[in-house]
């Protein structure tokens, strides 16, 4: 067991949710840090050392997004938003401007849970340049390398743009990714903001991979955000 713990910034003004995130952290042997607006965050983020930062993008003197733009200018360090529900146009623009994910409110300790172990995993890959080219989640196996997709001992047959979305899913296992990412990672910049293509290009990509394309197991819809490639 390694007992360093990691040290999560809690940046909240609502002292109810702050204080409940605060606990299940601690449970799980996190320690923690709690700001009650973006001003105090931003002066421990400079001063202490922080693996991950939990955002609420209500925040009472500056907005939220602008604080993602402002860690970004220096730091890589994890940040998961917090935010209300139909708060879907802010959630995208808070993933484009380099937040990790997001929670919506209310959520569970569970859903806190999962996520935060979702970025931490990402921080060990990113720095162990994971030298693994072949992944595998329930049925599917991806051999990067030799850009083969396999269902069971079912080889698929992907046309190249699918190829490529699949390869970024898993790549991205477990994170939330936005339309206007994925669309700019498979077509290239300049493609503008189509998601019709991109959903059609989802849809033939289910048809083959799931067992019912309307109830998908794999690739989950994040409703007016993006897409995320289940990772349990
Ligand atoms: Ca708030």
């Amino acid at each position: 067991m390694n007992d360093i713990k990691e040290r999560i910034l809690i940046i909240e003004d609502d002292q109810q949710i702050s204080r409940f995130i605060n606990y299940a952290l601690e449970l799980e042997g996190y320690s923690t840090k709690a700001a009650n607006n973006a001003q105090n965050g931003l002066s421990i983020l400079v001063t202490e050392k922080i693996d991950l930062v939990l955002l609420d993008l209500g925040l009472p003197d500056f907005d939220g997004l602008e604080v993602i733009k402002r860690i970004r200018e220096w730091s890589e360090v994890p940040i998961i938003v917090i935010s209300a529900r139909d708060a879907d146009k802010e959630k995208a623009i808070a993933l484009d401007l380099g937040a990790d994910d997001f929670l919506t409110k209310p959520f569970s300790s569970v859903e806190l849970m999962a996520r935060i172990r979702v970025a931490f995993r990402h921080v060990q890959r990113k720095s162990a340049l994971d030298p693994r080219t072949i992944f595998s989640i329930g049925e599917l196996t991806l051999d990067m390398e030799k850009r083969l997709l396999y269902r069971g001992k079912e080889e698929l047959h992907l046309t190249p743009l699918e190829y490529q979305l699949i390869i970024y899913l898993f790549k991205n296992i477990g994170k939330v990714i936005t339309n206007q990412t994925l669309l700019s990672e498979i077509w290239g910049h300049g493609y503008g903001s189509d998601t019709q293509v991109l959903r059609t290009l989802m849809a033939g990509l289910r048809r083959k991979i799931e067992d019912n394309p309307a109830k998908p197991k794999y690739i989950i819809t994040e409703i007016g955000v993006g897409y995320r490639l289940k990772d349990e």
